[in-house]
């Protein structure tokens, strides 16, 4: 049977057993496992890619009534003190520091009194960089239909509103080093005649550090997620020692507490090894989270993982019940 076919049954049979009582035998079964959920964007209205209000009001709702939403740091004094953190523990984390953070979630969460760890790339709001996806984004939204791109010498055309496009981008770019990300990205807006603004747009625009002061002296904790957001695997040892050491100095002397979190930049299991994770424990971080579940073990405080969650609701119930992570620990 072709590899699509099956995994069309298992996800059709992974619906089923959702819809019938299968979030409630997973939310039992998983009850003693602590989930970290990890989320990027927010909006008003609803909008492709990111969490509207009506929708975080209602993942909100569930999360109150189902679960025990603990700070990012008390998971971490459990697993150091291998003390079991509470029943239906989940921990929210929201990367990268968009100004929507603060414009629509902040409210959200602040009102029904859940902790938030926010992971800042300090250069972004230093307005020093804008992240590169976003790059790409507008290079895409800039163009009329079609853009001329160049994959390993070779040129080819790509629609430019398709999201595959973005994705065919995305996935060359990402074994490069941000400096050869950075440099294919300006070649690529000069050779279709784009000009990519040098300012960040007010749609990919990061909070302001008066904001950031604001939300950690109130519920959110802050954690760094460098200061240029580069794939770490991808860069030299010098300047991944500067992206740790660097996040965690400007953090700390902006909001006046100690930053103890990382969280690496795209953070799959490519994008950082065993050596990174030497480098952050050296650099005086006490953990860092990834940015997908593939290894569902929290043993390693220096690779933890997280479940995305968006606007979709079955998606953001499967994180939260632990459906996801029951799949997951057959298939790892
Ligand atoms: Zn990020």
């Amino acid at each position: 049977m072709p590899l699509q076919m099956i995994r069309k049954i298992k996800s059709r049979i992974v619906r089923f057993f959702c819809e019938f009582g299968g979030y409630k035998v997973a939310h039992k079964l998983t009850r003693n496992q602590p989930k970290i959920m990890m989320m990027h964007r927010f909006s008003e209205e609803p909008k492709a890619g990111y969490i509207d209000r009506k929708i975080l009001r209602q993942q909100i709702a569930i999360l109150k009534r189902d679960f025990n939403v603990i700070a990012f740091s008390e998971l971490i004094k459990c697993l150091k003190n291998k003390e079991n953190p509470p029943e239906n523990s989940i921990v929210l984390t929201v990367d990268d520091g968009y100004m929507d953070m603060y414009s629509f979630a902040f409210e959200e969460f602040n009102r029904a009194g859940l902790p938030v760890t926010l992971f800042v790339t300090t250069g972004f709001i230093d307005g020093k960089c804008w992240l590169w996806p976003d790059r790409v984004s507008m290079l895409l939204k800039l163009a009329s239909s079609d853009v001329e791109v160049n994959f390993f010498k070779e040129n080819k055309i790509l629609p430019s509103g398709l999201y595959s496009s973005w994705q065919a981008i995305n996935n060359y770019l990402l074994p490069l080093s941000l400096t050869e990300k950075n440099h294919w990205i300006d070649q690529c807006a000069e050779k279709n005649n784009i000009l990519l603004p040098k300012e960040v747009p007010d749609e990919y625009a990061p909070l302001t550090w008066t904001q950031i002061q604001e939300l950690s002296e109130s519920n959110v904790e802050i954690g760094a997620h460098t200061v240029n957001h580069p794939i770490l695997s991808a860069e030299r040892l010098s300047d991944v020692e500067f992206e740790l050491v660097e996040s965690k100095r400007r953090l700390e002397s902006m909001i006046n507490k100690a930053v103890s979190s990382f969280c690496y930049p795209n953070g799959q299991l490519d994008d950082f090894n065993s050596e990174t994770e030497a480098m952050v424990e050296k650099a005086n971080y006490q953990a860092a989270v990834m940015a997908n579940c593939d290894c569902l073990s929290m043993d390693n405080p220096f690779a933890l993982p997280r479940f995305a969650i968006g606007d979709d609701m079955y998606q953001f119930k499967k994180s939260v019940y632990g459906v996801q992570w029951i799949a997951k620990s057959f298939t790892t």
